[in-house]
């Protein structure tokens, strides 16, 4: 077909062409690709769980019992003890009333705002929101108002614009491409005052942030006052799956409207099992997030003492912003030839001209193997005259 053959070599002539790495062994914060052994810097496996001991046998242990595929969506034949129970613990863990479990983040984003807003909506949404919030909103047909990014004033001008009762402010907690936090106290503020529902995507946020790792709203000191969350079990808890919390009603409503939750054959009783095991991790060993968080401060210091452009973050993710894209690939490559793993991002991830390495710490990521990513970064930078 022309149109494909056209499209892969406009993609490939504009330094956007887009291929795999595969890992050959488990993902930890050295990974095996291609019997080479790199240094991973790129990863959403924050706390470093995806090969802890304690998971696997969670696993093992659920498969033993369980099986292995769920043999159905929810509603049919699908549902097991286990996610009864883990939807229990995300809400407790979350701290509100009820939760309910969808198979990625993705689903639980677009089968939500889906399941809430039609075309009678207004949809208030960050312009750098994640693609599933995106997708969810379009599909929704609801009315999509873009606002400038964590930009309270434009946010404010908008609502004024666009009145009305059905109403819903969307945003993601930490941006997953920008590592910032979105100003939820003046959010949620804004939408109390006008009478406006909140949803928040916290993807990045649960596991990491917050003095129980609970996420942004705890980060806020906020207690429901958010009226729909939205998390992953698939980045700091190293499994997989997407959830929604909030009251009961909510949650007992997507059960019957949330399309992706409905007509989608459940997670394995295993992935069930991790969530169950990490979620206890998360609570237990808070010692992982600090190192986490205080590596991803020193870290991004160093950077710009460097002389690298290095956008201003609180949570693990730094972005390093290169601008062209075939400068960042380039950046990419000359790294993952000293042995480090750190993928560019490029649009249509990023907006054009901001192509960047999304650089994620882990928790057992040491001062020594930053230090040799800070050397290596400082030498590939200089050579493309980047620094
Ligand atoms: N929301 C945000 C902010 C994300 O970054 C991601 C993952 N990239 C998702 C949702 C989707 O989550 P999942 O990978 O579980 O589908």
């Amino acid at each position: 077909m022309r149109f494909i053959d056209e499209y892969l070599k406009d993609i490939k002539d504009r330094g956007l062409y887009r291929e795999f790495k595969f890992f050959s062994g488990p993902q930890s914060k050295y990974i095996s690709i291609r019997d080479r052994k790199v240094l991973l810097m790129a990863s959403n496996n924050y706390l470093d769980l995806c090969n802890d001991d304690r998971l696997k046998e969670a696993a093992e242990a659920a498969i033993r019992t369980y099986g292995v595929g769920s043999g159905g969506s929810r509603l049919t034949t699908g549902s097991y003890e286990l996610h009864d129970q883990l939807e229990k613990k995300i809400a407790d863990f979350k701290n509100t009333e009820a939760a309910i479990l969808f198979n990625t983040g993705y689903m639980a984003n677009i089968g939500t705002i889906t399941a809430i807003a039609d075309k009678e909506w207004t949809l208030f949404s960050d312009a750098l929101n994640h693609a599933s919030i995106i997708d969810g909103c379009r599909l929704s047909g609801a009315k999509i108002v873009v606002y400038k990014h964590c930009d309270m004033e434009d946010l404010q001008k908008k609502i004024k614009a666009y009145e009305g009762n059905k109403r819903l402010i969307v945003t993601d907690g930490v941006f997953s491409m920008d590592g910032d936090i979105a100003p939820l106290d003046k959010i949620i503020a804004l939408a109390k005052e006008n009478n406006i529902l909140t949803m928040v995507d916290d993807a990045h946020g649960t596991g990491v942030l917050g003095d129980n790792g609970t996420g942004c709203v705890e980060y806020f000191n906020f207690k429901e006052q958010v009226d729909i969350q939205v998390g992953t079990l698939s980045k700091a808890l190293a499994s997989e799956g997407g959830f929604v919390v909030g009251s009961k009603s909510l949650v007992t409503y997507l059960r019957h409207k949330a399309r992706s939750f409905i007509y989608s054959t459940a997670l394995s009783p295993a992935t069930i099992a991790v969530s169950l095991c990490s979620l206890d991790i998360v609570k237990n060993e808070k010692n992982k997030r600090i190192r986490l968080l205080e590596n991803a401060q020193w870290f991004q210091g160093e950077l710009r003492k460097l002389g690298f452009r290095v956008l201003e973050s609180n949570t693990a993710i730094i972005p390093l912003i290169i601008g062209s894209a075939e400068k960042a690939t380039k950046l990419s490559e000359k790294l993952f030839k000293k042995g480090i793993f750190i993928t560019a991002i490029r649009p249509p991830t990023v907006p054009e001209d901001t192509s960047r390495l999304r650089i994620t710490l882990m928790a057992t990521h040491s001062r020594e193997e930053l230090k040799h990513v800070l050397d290596s970064l400082k030498e590939a930078g200089m050579e493309l005259g980047i620094i």
